[in-house]
């Protein structure tokens, strides 16, 4: 951490007394934590002043104005860092957060998850713009989502009017029935961020990622526009009760959604008459509460990776599905196929990996969720002890 980051020790992390004047920072859940002997007085002040406000040398200067030791100081704010409780904002994510006690209030517990993932994710999404195409049962939660967590102009492109089977939680609601759609997504973004712009880009202006919310965007001939502008998309929506996140398509770094539809063809010959029909005409609302909801988070979770330039999303070249009773994330591959042009085609997978066309057997890879770290016990195993974290008298 370089003297010119501001240390912030998220107001959800409990810091709480164990008795005999120790302190636990953390670890009370499955998460790293911080055992500190809180003699001196001054670990109390100093840790509540790690707010991200001040840079790490003013609050060390207030540690030894408050009688605390150098190396002990040192000691707590890298250990702090070690289990990974302490967030390094640089000033700039500050510049960048919205004016206010209000907007303060709603990044503080956005800043956390957003920071950590390196770089300047938080100041990359505040710039980023996100078009969500179809203010439907997932696009507009998702939108929202997007807002909230801090991404910075959020537009939902959809010209029909919103019906009683739009509405759903954090999206179009029950008193939106017979608005037009548009504004009635804005809204709800509104709602779940009012600092977010929510005009529309200007002419000639490509937004960093387009959501493309439809069932059957694969085929809607907006895409074929999209690749040929270069601009990524991703896919979020629910077919029938599936819900499906990708694939995230990067013009000329993945594969495309035609390959999708190739490999359909492949194992289906009557696929290009099928997929005529499933993309013509207004699809109803699809998509139980829970399903939608599940499907708008991960998402949103994909998109925000994309954005944060943080991380590789889990969708280039496959998709999630959220498959009901259990609705748990399932991964299908979907290659490059050889016979688009969209990127120099890899070789064919073997046939363990084909992607399983239209049929409803669950993914030809199904990882599922990632194992929960530790059970029981896990917490102490990983609570460390900060030796010298006493005053300097
Ligand atoms: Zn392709």
């Amino acid at each position: 951490m370089s003297d010119a980051n501001h240390p912030l020790l998220p107001l959800s992390t409990p810091v709480l007394a164990e008795g005999g004047g120790t302190v636990r920072i953390g670890g009370v859940d499955s998460t790293d934590g911080l055992r500190v002997a809180a003699a001196g007085g001054w670990v109390g002040p100093l840790l509540r002043g790690l707010d991200g406000r001040r840079s790490r040398r003013a609050v060390v200067a207030d540690a030894l104005r408050a009688g605390a030791e150098p190396e002990a100081v040192e000691e707590l704010l890298g250990e702090l860092t070690a289990v990974g409780l302490l967030v390094e904002l640089d000033p700039a994510d500050l510049l960048v957060a919205d004016a206010g006690s209000s907007a303060a209030e709603r990044t503080a517990p956005e800043l956390p998850a957003a920071v950590p993932a390196g770089g300047r994710a938080w100041q990359a999404r505040r710039a980023a713009a996100v078009v969500v195409e179809g203010a439907t049962r997932v696009g507009v939660p998702l939108a929202a989502a997007l807002a909230a967590s801090g991404v910075g102009r959020v537009t939902v492109r959809d010209a029909g009017t919103t019906t009683a089977g739009d509405a759903v939680v954090g999206g179009l609601t029950a008193a939106d029935e017979g608005r037009p759609r548009a504004p009635a997504a804005a809204d709800a973004v509104r709602r779940a961020n009012p600092s977010t712009d929510l005009r529309p880009l200007p002419a000639g202006a490509e937004p960093d990622l387009v959501v493309l919310a439809r069932p059957w965007a694969a085929s809607d001939p907006l895409v074929a526009g999209l690749r040929r502008a270069g601009v990524p998309h991703l896919v979020a929506t629910v077919r029938g009760q599936t819900g499906v996140v990708g694939p995230l398509v990067v013009p000329g770094a993945t594969g495309c959604l035609r390959c999708g539809d190739l490999h359909r063809r492949d194992a289906d010959p009557s696929w290009p008459v099928l997929a005529a029909q499933l993309t013509g005409g207004e699809q109803p609302p699809s998509g139980s509460t829970v399903t939608c909801l599940l499907t708008a988070a991960l998402a949103a979770v994909q998109a925000l990776a994309y954005l944060d330039r943080a991380a590789a999303p889990a969708v280039l070249d496959a998709t999630l599905e959220l498959r009901p009773p259990d609705l748990l994330p399932r991964l299908r591959r979907w290659p490059p196929h050889p016979a688009c042009g969209c990127r120099h085609a890899t070789p064919s997978p073997p046939p363990a990996e084909r992607p399983a066309a239209d049929d409803p057997v669950p993914g030809v890879i199904a990882d599922g969720p990632v194992p929960r770290p530790g059970g029981a016990g896990a917490c102490d195993r990983r609570l460390r002890a900060v030796r010298q974290a006493h005053g300097g008298q």
